[in-house]
């Protein structure tokens, strides 16, 4: 249990980022640089050794330190995927498996069946900006059909991304906002009505558009991660946006996250503190905050839960 306004707390964060040494091994490559541990003093970061057991120790003795109950852990780059199963696999109570899949990629769809398979995962992020691609694009109807087959959550980051990484380390970041509009979701969604897509940060910017889009479709949720820094593009702030969500969405389909990442700094409380003091200023109740703070992620998740009870022992 976390402390709250409302006292003890049940929390679960949707958005953590699990930076393995695989990920860092990869940027490390991208800056030229010679190994992972390269990268230590130029982020000024912990670099975690080459086992995902520890980094993913390291997380659960933070959530133990935070009363934190669950994470979503996101494995940030495409083919990452083995680090984070293998987290959420042997400590199946505590972590959600997402992973990051460039469907642009010749190998996307193997990849996506592989996951579907493997019960330490539960999740698929997409970020259309950063693989140039549009979520409502014809290639990935396969990909699509089989996390509904699956019970996976869909992830798909829309609005301004920026990621701070790359900035410290000089790498660019040539993205392309015109994939980035939360209404490419719309067909998609009515398509897939089972596959529950999560839209992080309400939108990152584009916030009527994220709530038009969820507004139509019952199947689209928000997170609340990150300090929400594109407020400043509308003058809004923390009690405003989560007062517009929860005036249309109701408090059933916003999902608490932080948006984690990195050690030393590790779980980023100061964002519980922000956001439950704005809900609870709001006059949201006890009831209504355990909805956000840690029920809707259950829920939205016990599909997938349900099935990987049920794979086949091949897959265990
Ligand atoms: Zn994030």
């Amino acid at each position: 249990m976390a402390q709250t306004p409302w006292g003890d707390l049940p929390v679960n964060d949707a958005h953590v980022h699990f930076f393995s040494h695989h990920f860092f091994a990869a940027l490390a490559q991208l800056k030229k640089l010679d190994g992972a541990e390269a990268l230590g003093p130029l982020l000024n970061w912990d670099i975690p050794a080459n086992n995902s057991t520890g980094l993913a120790k390291q997380w659960l003795v933070e959530m133990d330190r935070r009363g934190v109950q669950r994470l979503c852990l996101i494995a940030s780059i495409p083919g990452d995927e083995a680090s984070v199963a293998a987290a959420a696999s042997a400590n199946p109570n505590r972590f959600f498996g997402y992973f990051t899949l460039d469907p642009t990629q010749a190998d996307a769809l193997e990849r996506m069946r592989a996951a579907a398979n493997n019960p330490g995962l539960h999740g698929v992020c997409l970020f259309p900006a950063m693989h140039k691609f549009s979520i409502a694009d014809e290639r990935l109807a396969p990909i699509l059909q089989l996390t509904s087959d699956h019970n996976m959550v869909v992830f798909v980051h829309c609005g301004a991304l920026s990621v701070g990484f790359r900035k410290k380390l000089g790498l660019g970041s040539p993205f392309d906002l015109r994939f980035s509009n939360p209404l490419d979701l719309h067909p998609v969604a009515l398509q897939f009505p089972q596959i529950r897509f999560v839209v992080p940060h309400f939108g990152a910017g584009l916030l009527r558009e994220a709530l038009m889009v969820a507004d139509l479709c019952p199947n689209i949720y928000l997170d609340t991660s990150s300090s929400n820094h594109w407020m400043a593009y509308e003058g809004l702030n923390l009690r405003t946006v989560f007062t517009r969500a929860i005036d249309l969405l109701g408090v059933d389909r916003l999902l608490f996250g932080t948006d984690s990442s990195f050690f030393p700094r590790g779980w980023h409380a100061a964002i519980l503190e922000q956001q439950s003091t704005a809900l609870y200023e709001l006059g949201l109740d006890q009831e209504q905050a355990g909805q956000i703070f840690s029920r809707n992620l259950e829920r939205i998740l016990s599909p997938r839960l349900s099935l990987i009870r049920d794979l086949p022992a091949l897959a265990r």
